[in-house]
C-alpha cells in the first residue's frame, strides 16, 4: 500500500524459527515468572512494534559499519583532531548524543535520531507496528497443524474470511481424520473439536498481502492450517505456549544462583507473525534545515538489511539460551547477503 510519494506500507511475515521471548518486564503471571507480552483485546501473544524496531536498527548498524566507530568532531587549537565515540545502533547513550545524525547515516535516517547536545532531532523514516499471531502451530492425532481464526485472518487482511461454528474446526484438504465422515473429529492438543467443511486454503494464499505463498514453509503450513473460533483460537494458544524453566547464573562465580531457578513462556518455533513497517518519504523531512536527498526504496532497503539479520541473530530476550530467531520471509532478494 501507498500514497503517492508520501509514505509506502510493507507487510512483512515472520516465522520463529526458534521459541521467542519479548517479555512484559518480569512480573509473575500464574505459572510463570517472566510472561511475555499479550495484545489486551484479545490476549493473544505479540511482538511490540518497538522491539522489533530496536533490533533491526542494531543490525542494520552492524550491516554498515556504524555500530561503533570513531568520528572526528573538530580539532584543538593546536590542531589535534578531536575524537569521539559513535554509535548508531541502540539509544545513543543518556541523551542521544552517541548517534552520528548524519543525514546520509544509514541507520539514523532510517530509526530517527533526537540528540540532546547539538539539539537535533528526526524522527525515524520507518514506524513499526506490532508483529501478530496469524498461524500458530499445535500438535494433533494427525501431526503438528497450524491454528488461524476469522478474527486473525481479518486483521492480517483478508476481506471476507471463513466462518465456522465455536466448536467447529475446518481443517485444510487431507487433514480430516476420516474423509468424507460427517462424524470426524480432530484435537488440537487437549481438545477435541467436530470437523466442518474444509478449509480452502487457496482463497486464504491469495488474499492476504504479500504473503509469500510460494515459499516452502508457507507451502506446508498451508497444508496444514485448521481454522477455529476466535474465542478458542486466543484459548487454545495460550494453553500450547512453550513454558522453559531455566536458571540464573552468578556472574562472580560461574555457578548457579542459590534459588535461581525462573520459568519463562515463549512463542514456540514455527509460528507464523506479520508486522507493517510504513516507510516516510524522507524529501518531506529536514536535518539541520536542509531537506534529506534519499527516496522511500533507499530506507526501505536499510531497514531490511537490519531484519534479514533477526532470522540469524534473533530478537526478543534470553537470546544465549538459544532463544527468538525469526526468519522474515518477504524481504527483497538483494537484501538477505552481506
Ligand atoms: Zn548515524
Amino acid at each position: 500500500m501507498s500514497n503517492g510519494n508520501i509514505y509506502q506500507s510493507q507487510r512483512y511475515y515472520g516465522l520463529a524459527l526458534d521459541p521467542i521471548h519479548v517479555g512484559t518486564g518480569g512480573y509473575r503471571l500464574g505459572r510463570v515468572d517472566l510472561s511475555i507480552l499479550r495484545e489486551p483485546g484479545d490476549n493473544l501473544p505479540k511482538i511490540p512494534g518497538s522491539s522489533i524496531s530496536g533490533t533491526s536498527r542494531a543490525y542494520t548498524a552492524m550491516r554498515t559499519n556504524k555500530y561503533r566507530r570513531q568520528q572526528t568532531i573538530g580539532q584543538t587549537q593546536n590542531n589535534t583532531p578531536i575524537i569521539r565515540t559513535v554509535s548508531c545502533a541502540g539509544k545513543g547513550g543518556d541523551f542521544g548524543e552517541e548517534h552520528c545524525c548524519e543525514r546520509d547515516c544509514p541507520v539514523c535516517i532510517p530509526y530517527g535520531f533526537s540528540n540532546g547536545r547539538t539539539r537535533q532531532s528526526l524522527q525515524g523514516m520507518a514506524q513499526f507496528f506490532d508483529a501478530r499471531l496469524l498461524f500458530f502451530p499445535v500438535h494433533s492425532m494427525v501431526g503438528p497443524v497450524w491454528i488461524t481464526a476469522p478474527g486473525a485472518l481479518r486483521q492480517a487482511g483478508m476481506a471476507d474470511p471463513p466462518e465456522l461454528a465455536s466448536d467447529q474446526a475446518r481443517p485444510a484438504a487431507g487433514l480430516r481424520p476420516a474423509a468424507n465422515s460427517p462424524l470426524a473429529q480432530l484435537n488440537l492438543g487437549w481438545l477435541l473439536l467436530q470437523c466442518g467443511d474444509e478449509l480452502d486454503t487457496e482463497a486464504i494464499a491469495t488474499e492476504l498481502p504479500d504473503l509469500p505463498h510460494q515459499d516452502s514453509a508457507i507451502k506446508e503450513i498451508l497444508g496444514r492450517l485448521v481454522l477455529i473460533s476466535d474465542e478458542l483460537f486466543s484459548k487454545v494458544v495460550n494453553d500450547n505456549l512453550e513454558v522453559r524453566t531455566s536458571v540464573a547464573i552468578d556472574p562472580a562465580t560461574g555457578a548457579a544462583d542459590d534459588k535461581a531457578l525462573f520459568t519463562f513462556e515463549a512463542l514456540p518455533r514455527a509460528a507464523l507473525l506479520f508486522f507493517d513497517v510504513v516507510y516516510n518519504n524522507p524529501g518531506h523531512f529536514q536535518v539541520a534545515g536542509v531537506p534529506l536527498t534519499q527516496d522511500i526504496a533507499w530506507v526501505r532497503q536499510q531497514v531490511e538489511r537490519g531484519l534479514a539479520l533477526t532470522g540469524h541473530l534473533g530478537l526478543g530476550g534470553m537470546n544465549s539460551r538459544g532463544l527468538g530467531r525469526m526468519k522474515v520471509l518477504n524481504l527483497e532478494e538483494k537484501n538477505h547477503g552481506n
